[in-house]
């Protein structure tokens, strides 16, 4: 058994509907451009292209209701309500049916945004990790597994205060949660405890500190937290 010179962190881990025990999480990979009208509420053109992928640090998750934190540095936070999907089997260059095999459940979680820090690192060519992979940027709900619901579908939501921002439905995604395993497991060899956020619908806008949020996705798990 290894010592460490600085005890090791904690493993990051959510919560599991229905059970004591907790999903550890592993990695956050994340999709951007996965719903047409978000695409086009951006500028961009929603063609169907390959998946673009970006990453969070595991640490970065938000969980058992607790308050996220406003963060430093930037001056328009944005919501982003996503589908999550969390892998139980790991796998390189998954086909479609070992992608399906590999989904161990499902979560309502968001993707918390500094979306001037990513205008900017757009416009520069610059990386995003700014804009995207800081401390407690993904808040996330219970994970429901499985076992209890094979395949989610129907409405996704997300309200400030009672008040709705985004309403869709996971129909709109270009890429499907199948899909979207195949191709990031073209890219990483997944791995039990990855977590897969799957990009927003439209409707995404900013957040102010003392704004509790409500995000659900039908038959899920729904997600309540309140930014401090
Ligand atoms: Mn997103």
């Amino acid at each position: 058994m290894s010592e460490y010179v600085l005890p090791p962190a904690a493993t990051p881990s959510v919560p599991v509907l229905g059970s004591a025990a907790r999903f550890p999480v592993r990695r956050i990979f994340c999709v951007g451009r996965n719903y047409a009208a978000h695409v086009r509420e951006m500028g961009g053109d929603a063609t169907r292209e390959a998946p673009i992928f970006f990453t969070k640090p595991a640490d970065a998750v938000v969980t058992d209701g607790r308050d996220a934190p406003y963060p430093s540095a930037t001056s328009d936070l944005h919501h982003e309500v996503e589908l999550v999907i969390a892998i139980g089997t790991g796998g390189a260059d998954m086909n479609p049916a070992q992608a399906d095999a590999a989904i161990w459940g499902w979560a309502v979680g968001v993707d918390l945004t500094r979306r001037d820090l990513q205008a900017a690192a757009k416009k520069a060519g610059q990386p995003w990790d700014t804009a995207k992979a800081f401390d407690a940027s993904a808040p996330i709900g219970a994970i429901t597994p499985r076992s209890a619901l094979k395949d989610p579908a129907g409405a996704i939501r997300l309200k400030i205060g009672g008040d709705t921002r985004q309403d869709a439905t996971l129909a709109d995604m270009i890429w499907d949660p199948v899909g979207i395993v195949g191709e990031a497991s073209k890219l990483w060899r997944l791995e039990p405890g990855d977590l897969i956020f799957t990009g927003t619908p439209e409707g995404v806008g900013p957040l102010q500190r003392g704004e509790s949020v409500e995000a659900s996705i039908e038959g899920l798990s729904p997600l309540s937290f309140r930014m401090v």
